[in-house]
């Protein structure tokens, strides 16, 4: 698929990644001035928050790693700290705000320390002033439109032994060639969009990452091939809305072919995605997961209540009985598919009536798992405007209660596993040897040596207790 109508303005300008790699030839000169030529930098990034964070994240870290720094997970060690933050809720923005009051201590010991923000909360610019007026250890901020320029952003700051504060008003840009430090291991993140244009009422990402824009096909298939030669075993592909993929491309590009696509590179690796809005997922899409082997059959598809009063309110744009409908498609056409959700408690103005009715969706469906969260009020947002009676403590029940009720239908779904064999990726160590996912995403622990990690394994079920479940490898496939 060759698509190549990308809205100009929405690329970066001609010569402005060579620029960019100007100056991080420029940090690296500076950096030795201020750590001396001996020494080895290392620099730590934590990013907060979504996969697709973390992805940004591996793109720092491939600009740091241009400008000659390696990599640390320890504070204290670090010469450079940089955090990627989140916006999403306020427990996110409280724990950085935490975290960066914690560093303090380290940049009177060592005032050439960098630290720096960036990310989705920093371009909210009531953020960025709090930071330049109360947090005066941070030498840099920068939003999530600029992150293309972190090398001119750090180079002006070591320059000019300034704080460099970057937050610029954008729908945002498609910024291709960016060096990546994808984090080793058996599962890589590849991100197929920016942005969103959904504008749910609660939420701050659209006013944070711009508008949606998609890659061209042909520079995600070409990272899905790099991914794929690199040895990795999973590649998720990431957008906020990936059914939206390719609406700003033209009559070609769509999510289910692109997908397709993805899985037909050469290769043994599974495929993932996520997230999908219910509104523009189609039975197309769930066509092409039931005749794709190498896509994964687990539906990553939030719904975020189960009332149709709210999900209007938060201007989700579809039904229960349209959300139904989807789940009782893909149950027909893809034998044993599993399905997560995202849910929001106590969006303003929900009732107890409509609590109900998501608890009785929650029964219904039976996830295979909940992403649920407590409103939080984010500033800018339309549902931030909206009344919002309901105290605390009531809507701390009401989780409660959907928590007791996904901890039943999560333990009813392990009863049912017991007995089976999966087809399993194993991705890690586990107390009883190694750990690993199954397609459907369930995790399943079994003993077995650390050489088969990353590798596919038929793994049979043999126990299940209420978060676990302990597998026995049959077969190394
Ligand atoms: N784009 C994805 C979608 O629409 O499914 C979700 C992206 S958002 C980063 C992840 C989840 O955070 C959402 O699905 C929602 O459940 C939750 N979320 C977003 N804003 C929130 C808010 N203001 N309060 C509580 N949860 C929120
Ligand atoms: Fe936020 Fe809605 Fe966009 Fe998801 S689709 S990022 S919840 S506005």
């Amino acid at each position: 698929m060759a698509v190549n109508t990308t809205p100009s303005g929405r690329t970066l300008p001609p010569g402005e990644l060579d620029r960019q790699q100007q100056f991080a030839q420029a940090c690296q000169g500076l950096l030795k001035e201020r750590f001396g030529g001996e020494h080895t930098l290392l620099a730590l990034v934590h990013s907060y928050g979504c996969q697709q964070n973390t992805s940004d994240g591996e793109r720092l870290m491939g600009m740091l790693a241009e400008m000659g720094f390696g990599f640390t997970e320890t504070p204290a060690d670090a010469d450079l700290i940089l955090y990627n933050t989140c916006a999403v809720r306020e427990n996110a923005e409280v724990k950085v705000f935490g975290n960066v009051g914690e560093l303090s201590h380290l940049k009177k010991r060592r005032p050439e320390l960098l630290i720096g923000l960036c990310g989705c909360m920093m371009q909210q610019p009531h953020i960025a002033e709090k930071i330049r007026k109360s947090y005066p250890q941070v030498d840099f901020v920068f939003g999530t439109h600029s992150l293309h320029q972190f090398p001119e952003i750090l180079a002006g700051c070591l320059e000019k032994g300034r704080r460099v504060f970057r937050v610029e008003e954008s729908d945002g840009v498609i910024a291709e060639g960016l060096p990546v430090r994808r984090t080793p291991g058996v599962k890589a993140s590849l991100p197929i969009m920016y942005g969103c244009n959904n504008f749910c009422t609660y939420c701050v990402v659209p006013l944070v990452r711009g508008r949606e824009r998609s890659r061209q096909p042909e520079a995600v298939l070409q990272e899905a091939r790099e991914i794929a030669a690199a040895g990795f075993r999973e590649i998720t592909l990431l957008g906020q809305n990936v059914n939206s993929y390719g609406n700003d491309l033209g009559a070609e590009a769509s999510f289910p072919r692109l997908l397709r696509e993805v899985a037909e590179i050469p290769g043994d690796f599974w495929v993932r995605f996520m997230s999908s809005h219910p509104k523009d997922c189609t039975k197309e899409l769930i066509d092409v997961i039931a005749d794709t082997p190498k896509v994964c059959k687990h539906i990553y598809l939030p719904v975020q209540s189960g009332s149709n009063r709210v999900l209007r309110l938060m201007n989700r744009h579809y039904t229960v009985e349209w959300y139904k409908e989807l789940v009782a498609y893909a149950r027909e056409r893809i034998p044993g598919v599993m399905f997560t959700t995202d849910l929001i408690v106590g969006f303003p103005g929900e009732t107890e009536e409509d609590f109900l009715d998501t608890l009785k969706l929650v029964k219904e469906v039976k996830f295979a798992s909940l992403f649920t969260f407590l409103y939080s009020k984010r500033v800018g947002t339309r549902a931030a405007e909206m009344d919002d009676p309901v105290p605390k403590e009531e809507k701390s029940r009401w989780f409660s209660m959907l928590l007791d009720a996904q901890r039943e239908i999560g333990a009813a779904h392990y009863r049912e596993y017991v007995g089976k064999t999966f087809k399993v990726l194993a991705d890690g160590r586990s107390p009883l040897g190694l750990t690993g996912r199954t397609e459907f995403n369930a995790v399943v622990d079994f003993p077995g040596e650390e050489s088969l990690i990353g590798r596919f394994l038929e793994v049979e079920v043999v126990r299940a207790e209420k978060h676990d479940l302990t597998g026995e490898i049959r077969r190394v496939l």
